[in-house]
């Protein structure tokens, strides 16, 4: 059937690992100019599926519809071929590939199927979503349709990031996700060091000691004045003042993270659901007393997790490689990964993953315990060096406008790179373009204000997502190198070592 199909479209490119055979009928993916679609063949009228939305075409004895790639169809195609769903991942290695654009998920599965690492393609914080101007549903279609396309039936995790409430669980859970990031961040509080001894004790007794279902007293048992002997280390034990000081900063973290925890569990029993736990966004590293602690009290309040993003010593700008010393790296890392051992083995989780090759390389040596790794921006940055190549002209206006973007877009985050160290335009060469992706300070400028070019709101940056997009279909084949190629090299390093 696929012969008679190619011969007529010869002018179409078919994605030959989507063909699929499934009763008689034949399941494809092509690209007929600048669009995808689903084709639907079979040699009998009445045994294909009228409830995609498509077009019926005759071609001889056989008919096919042809279905573009909406909302319903992508609910038809995950009742029909299950691997098109998100599934959970487990405490096996694994890589959140976020795609901001919804066109990545084919280049991100190449990569990722030369690894041991299992992929979670639909990777989405709540924040995020606002920037980009999509639901956490085109995001899951997008997984879901860059799956079927490459033919990867290994299975495939969701990530709803930065969950802070109930509702954010909800909007998740209804799109299909199955990683749950529960950010507790607003509960920290940083100021412990600044308490006096009575301001300590009074918030110390405020402690929501119910839901703790602790008393002081048990806390100091537990904790103080202890070492705990873990299989790669030993962490010292904390006076008194310090427990009182940790739990303050971490008390609520730990309830609300319950609270969420037995939400999701509440409201959906038979969703399948991991849950990770990021304190990555804290103004101080997290010591390895505080991760023991927390890790020890969700253990006892029966919370499970599938992994739990620390914030580790040095620098995770975005963009760019690790900032910080990397041997104190791994030795932290060493006694992070003993903590997670000794409360389930769940996966130490790596926020603003993006181009930290040295971490990579840190953790690969030790080879040891598991570990997620979270990216996002960098798959926007290949795609605009794939705009340099290929469009230097409007490479050209997208950074312009992200340098006058700048200052107000960066407020959200944590970087260095500014625009006064990128050359002027008119002394960049179009050559010159593509090797600006390799620069650190360009790559944070247009890193931090990709919700602007994407959202289109101002006049001048009102066609840069339909051009862009358009740049990136017209050569999707080098799009799809430049992401290939960038992510060997975030995978490699922690198999080489
Ligand atoms: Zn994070």
């Amino acid at each position: 059937m696929i012969e008679k199909y190619r011969e007529n479209f010869p002018d179409q490119r078919i994605y030959e690992e989507s063909v699929i055979e499934d009763a008689g009928l034949l399941y494809f993916m092509i690209r007929d100019q600048l669009e995808s679609f689903l084709i639907i063949m079979s040699e009998r009228k009445e045994s294909i599926d009228l409830s995609y939305e498509g077009e019926l075409n005759q071609l001889g004895s056989m008919y096919f519809l042809k279905c573009e790639k909406n909302q319903h169809n992508a609910g038809l195609l995950r009742d029909r071929f299950p691997f098109t769903k998100a599934v959970l991942i487990g405490k096996n290695n694994s890589f959140g590939l976020g795609d901001r654009l919804g066109n990545a998920g084919v280049a991100h599965l190449k990569s990722i199927c030369k690894t041991t690492f299992r992929p979670v393609l639909a990777q989405q914080s709540i924040r995020e979503l606002q920037r980009t101007n999509r639901t956490a549903q085109e995001v899951m279609d997008a997984a879901s349709w860059a799956v079927f396309q490459n033919g990867f039936k290994s299975g495939f995790g969701a990530d709803g990031d930065h969950l802070k409430t109930e509702e954010d669980i909800d909007l998740m859970a209804e799109a299909g996700y199955t990683m749950f990031t529960i950010d507790p961040s607003e509960f920290v509080v940083n100021h412990v060091m600044e308490l006096s001894g009575d301001e300590l004790q009074k918030e110390y007794s405020e402690l929501p000691w119910e839901t703790l279902s602790r008393t002081p007293d048990a806390i100091f048992e537990a904790y103080s004045d202890r070492d705990f002997l873990l299989s790669t280390g030993k962490i010292d034990g904390v006076s008194e003042i310090m427990l009182m000081r940790s739990m303050i900063k971490y008390g609520r973290v730990i309830t609300h993270t319950k609270k969420l925890s037995d939400y999701l569990k509440n409201r959906y029993p038979n969703h399948p659901a991991e849950l990770e736990l990021s304190v990555d966004e804290t103004d101080e590293p997290t010591t390895p007393f505080e991760h023991y602690l927390i890790a020890s009290e969700l253990d006892r309040l029966g919370v499970e997790l599938v992994s739990l993003a620390p914030r580790f010593c040095g620098d995770f700008e975005k963009g760019i490689d690790f900032k910080g010393d990397s041997e104190q790296f791994k030795r932290e890392y060493k006694l992070h990964l003993a903590i997670a051992e000794e409360f389930g083995g769940y996966k130490l989780s790596i926020h603003s993953g993006s181009d930290k090759f040295s971490v990579y390389k840190a953790i690969g040596s030790l080879n040891r315990g598991s570990v997620h790794v979270k990216t996002a921006g960098t798959s926007y940055l290949e795609a605009l060096r794939t705009i340099a190549e290929a469009d230097p002209k409007l490479f050209r206006e997208i950074l312009e406008y992200s340098k006058e973007r700048f200052k107000e877009d960066k407020k959200t985050y944590h970087i260095t790179g500014k625009p006064s160290d990128i050359p002027p335009d008119e002394k960049l060469s179009d050559d010159d373009l593509r090797d600006l992706l390799d620069d650190d300070h360009a790559r944070q400028v247009l890193h931090v204000t990709f919700g602007s070019i994407l959202n289109g709101r101002e006049p001048i940056s009102s066609g840069f997502k339909e051009r862009l997009m358009h740049c990136l279909t017209l050569h999707e084949e080098l799009y799809e190198k430049n992401l290939e190629s960038h992510f060997d090299k975030h995978l490699s390093p922690f198999s080489d070592a």
